[in-house]
């Protein structure tokens, strides 16, 4: 599926067109996070639609933040990343994944994931190629598409018994010869699904079939419960094929310091490098050393062990106030979103119902309608879906699963 705008339209258009933000009388809206952040703002309802964490990471991390600050890290620091953050990266691919990288060359810290990802679909794709995504996909990758002018194309995630699984039939059908990369993401962003090795593989041979690039998105990689992250680039063949991006905000629940990375092998991080130093050219440089820090420090790792543990049981707390709410719901296995069903409620439209939630539980959520392509069967089979956030406090949680049992029939 494909999303049709005018080719004459300037392209910052067509980039709203392609993140579905452009109204049919031509107004552009913000991003589906910002618009229901603000609707929760105005409303007072309580906001499970953007995921960002109510409760700061470590203490003792923002302190080395502070101190960094105030030790005089202040000004550009390297364009690859400060050597300490580099280093940790590679330490910490190392020590969890067993796999070796040379924080010289093959380690690029950037302005989050997000700059990591736009900076590799802009890099490696480009007018006359395809970019392949599951779907629903996060909202950036369709506008990056976008920007890189490059074409993109889809595979559904289906909701089943055993959680949203990958419909491999369908991803190597979506494979064509003008398809460049493949940009994966698990866990998953909105449906919570962890890519089982099985799907992976599958997802592996393809690319090494049809040699593609892959690119990654492993933001949410240690927030999986009872289920084994794989990285894709561990798989057989990929190690040279693959840019995994990752980063710190939803690690260390610090989402707004956007220090994120990428790794992979040097000739395709030199490509992201490249294009990444004419984005940004370097940001966080007081976070960097903070962020190395967290990342080889067992006590900020334990930390990471305890919400873990923590959002598993806030996962729970939803998905089952959800259940009692007359959602139906796909548990999720990782991340911190949970997808639930509206129709059994009476509203075929995620949309419809999120624009009324506040109104008719005080509660705010996000369409799974935003992660779709306008027509595509994803996005028709997903129709009615919305998204809830479980990253609050439990106290907010319980006081939404209170709320949200208004809506029994
Ligand atoms: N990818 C996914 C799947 C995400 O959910 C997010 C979240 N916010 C990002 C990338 C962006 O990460 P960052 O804030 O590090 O740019
Ligand atoms: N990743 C967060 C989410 O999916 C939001 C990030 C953003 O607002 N861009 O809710």
């Amino acid at each position: 599926m494909s999303t049709d705008v005018d080719p004459s339209a300037p392209r910052w258009r067509r980039v709203a067109a392609a993140a579905g933000l452009l109204d049919p009388d031509g107004g552009v809206r913000a991003t589906v996070f910002a618009e229901m952040s603000a609707l929760a703002a105005r409303t007072g309802a309580l906001n499970l639609g953007q995921g960002f964490p109510d409760v700061d990471g470590p203490p003792a991390v923002a302190r080395a933040a502070a101190d960094a600050i105030l030790a005089g890290h202040n000004q550009y620091p390297p364009g690859p990343g400060v050597p300490a953050l580099r280093a940790a990266v590679a330490a910490h691919q190392a020590a969890r994944y067993g796999v070796t990288l040379d924080p010289d060359r093959e380690v690029l810290v950037t302005t989050g994931a997000t700059e990591g990802l736009a900076a590799a679909v802009l890099a490696l794709a480009g007018p006359g190629d395809e970019v392949l995504t599951l779907e629903p996909y996060y909202d950036s990758y369709a506008a990056v598409v976008a920007m890189a002018g490059a074409r993109h194309t889809t595979a559904p995630l289906r909701a089943t018994p055993d959680g949203f699984r990958l419909d491999v039939d369908a991803l190597a059908a979506a494979v064509t010869p003008r398809t460049r990369l493949l940009l994966l993401n698990s866990p998953h962003n909105p449906t919570g699904a962890v890519l089982r090795r099985d799907e992976l593989e599958a997802v592996a041979r393809l690319a090494v079939a049809h040699d593609l690039l892959v690119v990654t998105d492993e933001v949410y990689e240690h927030l999986v419960f009872g289920v084994e992250h794989v990285p894709v680039a561990t798989l057989p063949g990929m190690a040279e094929r693959t840019l995994t991006v990752s980063s710190s905000g939803k690690t260390f629940s610090f989402t707004g310091w956007k220090i994120g990375w990428v790794t992979g092998p040097e000739e395709l991080v030199t490509a992201v490098r490249t294009v990444k130093q004419f984005l940004t050219y370097v940001s966080g440089a007081p976070f960097q050393p903070a962020v190395a820090a967290a990342l080889t420090d067992p006590a900020a790792l334990a930390w990471v062990d305890d919400l873990v543990a923590s959002l598993a049981a806030r996962r729970d707390l939803l998905t089952a106030g959800l259940r009692d709410a007359g959602f139906d719901v796909v548990p999720p296995d990782g991340t911190y979103f949970v997808l639930a069903d509206a129709a059994p409620l009476g509203y075929d439209d995620g949309v419809a119902l999120c624009h009324d939630l506040p109104a008719l539980a005080g509660v705010v959520a996000v369409p799974v309608r935003a992660f779709t392509r306008p027509g595509s069967p994803a996005g028709t089979a997903l129709r009615s879906y919305v998204r809830f956030t479980f990253v609050k406090r439990r106290e907010v949680l319980e006081e939404a699963v209170a709320r949200l049992r208004r809506l029994r029939p």
